[in-house]
């Protein structure tokens, strides 16, 4: 067995990138000290900050969402609430949900729900089908992917955030790097940075806070804390391209230690040498921030037929 390489005691993990074991307490130590070190050096946070952490339900959003309640009692300026959106997926959804709001029931966290019914006029599961129906060519990640930011965003506004977390860890960054980079789009890569910046008034400034830690990393530091739900997987998870690249990527890591950070300090000079990207434009139906004329989850409101005007 293997030991700690602070005290000795038994170790439950070893960094293999970096040659060294940790017991539980260490690691616990060791992973926060990771996580305190890529918010002072993305200067992810100021002094006061209404802080909303995006959180599904799954390990690591609870774990990003424990992690900044912790840190957050020795910063007395910052107020963390947690933002959930609710996509509408039957069977899958509901699960996460009920474990995340007995966390933040017994933690005290203020917890605000925005749903895609409320918003869209329908939930995923419809839109899916709505989807199919007219032959569009969308997957349903799309939808929920664009809607999901379209709505943190709203949401985030709505509960007077200033900066929002999300649990993107480094094996989710590196694995759409490489899906860019076999699509050939750049565009997209140079917007993989740890965090956004004030682009546009409109849109809270983002922050993902894993950006520099293996999952494996987030994953054990949920479990030993009992952040981790049941295990249900979304009926709609992808499983062709990033499938295959996580594996890929895994095994190059398993074979060559450090391959991941090695692939995010490449794609941290990209992002750093394209910095010139344009600023967001103002979306002319909704009004919300854009790339072009009309941002994307209009495009697909159009598209589908859904009633455009927003609720209050
Ligand atoms: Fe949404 Fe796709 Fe993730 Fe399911 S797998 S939650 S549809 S992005
Ligand atoms: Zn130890």
């Amino acid at each position: 067995m293997a030991k700690c390489s602070v005290c000795g005691k038994e170790a439950i993990y070893c960094a293999k990138y970096e040659g060294r074991c940790y017991c539980k307490e260490h690691f616990i130590k060791w992973f926060e000290g990771r996580v305190r070190s890529t918010i002072r050096r993305f200067s992810f946070f100021g002094k006061r900050e209404k802080i909303a952490v995006a959180v599904s339900g799954g390990k690591d959003s609870m774990a990003a969402l424990h992690f900044l309640l912790k840190l957050s009692k020795k910063v007395p300026g910052w107020d963390i609430v947690a933002l959930h959106i609710d996509e509408g997926i039957k069977g899958y959804r509901e699960h996460t949900r009920r474990f995340l709001e007995r966390y933040c029931e017994e933690n005290n966290v203020e917890l605000h729900v925005f749903s895609f019914k409320e918003f869209f006029g329908q939930t995923l599961d419809e839109i899916v089908e709505f989807s199919k129906s007219k032959g569009l060519p969308y997957l349903p990640c799309t939808y929920c992917g664009v809607f999901r930011r379209y709505l943190i965003n709203m949401g985030a506004k709505k509960v007077g955030a200033t900066v929002v977390v999300t649990a993107h860890n480094l094996d989710d960054v590196v694995q759409t790097f490489l899906m860019n980079i076999l699509r050939g789009d750049v565009e997209r890569i140079s917007r993989l940075g740890p965090k956004t910046e004030g682009e546009h008034l409109k849109f809270v400034r983002r922050v993902k806070l894993f950006y520099e830690i293996p999952e494996k990393e987030t994953a054990l530091y949920a479990y030993i804390h009992n952040l981790y739900p049941p295990f249900v997987e979304c009926p709609y998870a992808p499983t062709g391209l990033r499938w295959d690249i996580r594996q890929f990527i895994n095994k190059m890591e398993e074979r060559t230690p450090g391959t991941k950070f090695r692939m995010l300090r490449a794609l941290l000079d990209i992002v750093t040498l394209s910095k010139k990207t344009p600023r967001l434009r103002t979306c002319k139906i909704c009004g919300e921030p854009s790339s072009g004329e009309i941002c994307r989850a209009c495009q697909l409101r159009l598209e589908l037929g859904l009633d455009i005007s927003l609720p209050p």
